[in-house]
Order: C-alpha cells, then sequence, then structure tokens
C-alpha cells in the first residue's frame, strides 16, 4: 500500500490538477493506493478517481459516534459517504490534539465497528529514540489497538510506523532504521497475534519519503509500502507508488 496525507493542506484548483494526475496513474503492479485529503476535498477526490481500481479513498480522522461533538465527523458518516478507509492515531493528531492510546484505541474500535479500514500511526519523538525508547513507545501504542481489536479484524487494519523526527522534516530514517522497527513490531504481533497474522500484515512506512527514497526503503523486508505527507501533495507521489514494486 502506498498512501498519501494530504493533512490540511489544498485548494480546489491545486487538488484538481493534482487529481488529474493521480486519475491517470497505473501502477503495473499490485499495489493499493489510498489518497487522504481533508474532508471538504473528499467528493471531488471520489469524483475523480471513480472508477480508477488502483485508487481509494481515506479520511485523516475521525471519531466514534455521531452526537453533541462541535466540528468532528464520526466512524458512521464517513461509512454512509462511502469513504473506506480512515487513518487513525497519526502524530499529529496525538500531539496536537491530545489523543492518548487509549484514545486512538477506541476509535480504531467505532472505526471497524461502523465497517471502515483503519491505517494506524505509531512512532517515536526524537526524545525518546535518544533515550532508546523506540521500541517500548511503539509497542505500547500498538499493545492499546492490538487489545480491543475484534477477532478477525486484520484484514481491514494497516499499520504505519512514522517516527516523528522524520516526518515532515526532510530527515528519513534510514532503511537499516526502519527495517529494525518493523521487524521488531512484526515479531511483537506474531507473539500476540499469530504468525500467520503477523506474517500477513503491511506495516507502512512514513516520515520524508520521495522518490528518491522509496526504493531503497522498500527493499527491507518488512516494509510494504508507505504513508507519505509532504510528497504526495505532487506527481512525485507517483513515482513513489511505482518504487514500491
Ligand atoms: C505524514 O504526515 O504521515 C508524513 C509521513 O509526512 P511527510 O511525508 O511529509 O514526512
Amino acid at each position: 500500500m502506498v498512501a498519501a496525507n494530504w493533512k490540511c493542506n489544498g485548494t480546489k484548483a491545486s487538488v484538481d490538477e493534482l487529481l488529474q494526475s493521480f486519475a491517470q496513474a497505473k501502477a503495473g503492479h499490485p499495489v493499493e493506493c489510498v489518497v487522504a485529503p481533508p474532508l471538504l476535498h473528499i467528493p471531488a477526490t471520489q469524483a475523480a478517481l471513480k472508477g480508477n481500481a488502483l485508487w481509494a479513498v481515506a479520511a485523516q480522522n475521525c471519531i466514534a459516534a455521531d452526537g453533541a461533538f462541535t466540528g468532528e465527523v464520526s466512524a458512521p458518516m464517513l461509512k454512509d459517504f462511502g469513504v473506506p478507509w480512515v487513518i487513525l492515531g497519526h502524530s499529529e493528531r496525538r500531539s496536537l490534539y491530545g489523543e492518548s492510546n487509549g484514545i486512538v484505541a477506541a476509535k480504531v474500535k467505532a472505526a471497524l465497528a461502523a465497517g471502515l479500514k483503519v491505517i494506524v500511526c505509531v512512532g517515536e519523538s526524537l526524545e525518546q529514540r535518544e533515550q532508546d525508547k523506540t521500541m517500548e513507545v511503539v509497542l505500547a501504542q500498538m499493545a492499546a489497538v492490538v487489545e480491543i481489536l475484534p477477532d478477525g479484524s486484520w484484514p481491514s487494519v494497516v499499520l504505519a510506523y512514522e517516527p516523528v523526527w522524520a516526518i515532515g522534516t526532510g530527515k528519513v530514517a534510514t532503511p537499516e532504521q526502519a527495517q529494525v522497527v518493523h521487524a521488531g513490531m512484526r515479531t511483537w504481533l506474531a507473539e500476540k497475534t499469530s504468525p500467520e497474522i503477523a506474517a500477513a500484515a503491511r506495516i507502512l512506512y512514513g516520515g520524508s519519503v520521495k522518490s528518491g527514497n522509496a526504493a531503497s526503503l522498500y527493499e527491507q523486508p518488512d516494509i510494504n509500502g508507505f504513508l507519505v505527507g509532504g510528497a504526495s501533495l505532487t506527481p512525485d507521489f507517483l513515482a513513489i507508488i511505482a518504487a514500491a514494486k
């Protein structure tokens, strides 16, 4: 999977232009491409990519249920609007909006119950990495989610390892650094779930991925694709898809 996270970016004109290039993309190899625009741009994205089986649309966040939650959008609403995927637990949600591991887990549970598929983000800060706490942090973030997952959920769950220090900084993790964490996540998953689930789980890398570094990251055995921020706002995203082969 190669997923685009546009965050809070895009005018009608810029999105239109970008979607024209996305709509013409043909991967030529088996890859699932997901694009997560800001909510207002979702209908235009759905319309532009309709009929192109390469693409699916995602939201960047949701809450569990409808109700008196001013400014929010719920998992059942996304389902109702034909949005199949949602990104949950992005580090910006965790750090800027106070989403704890428990909140992220509850959202994952609600999204799955609503019939959505989820991309769950985990990752350590620079301080945590420097304190040698990377795996502790990442596995605690994963554990909160894995504990609440109903049986049979894994086909609808994708994990994204996104070291916070690499997001939007231009400082990409080396393929080796990323592989160590991805392998640790998969080994842990095998212990907590089953070797079959762990082997089939898709673990994306995110953090300053560009066409120039994607191929060497993708060569790593436990990197199954990418979650891309900045570069997904440009046609360079199509070259990242090509590199995930
Ligand atoms: C992200 O926000 O998920 C991300 C990976 O951003 P960037 O590619 O810009 O580092």
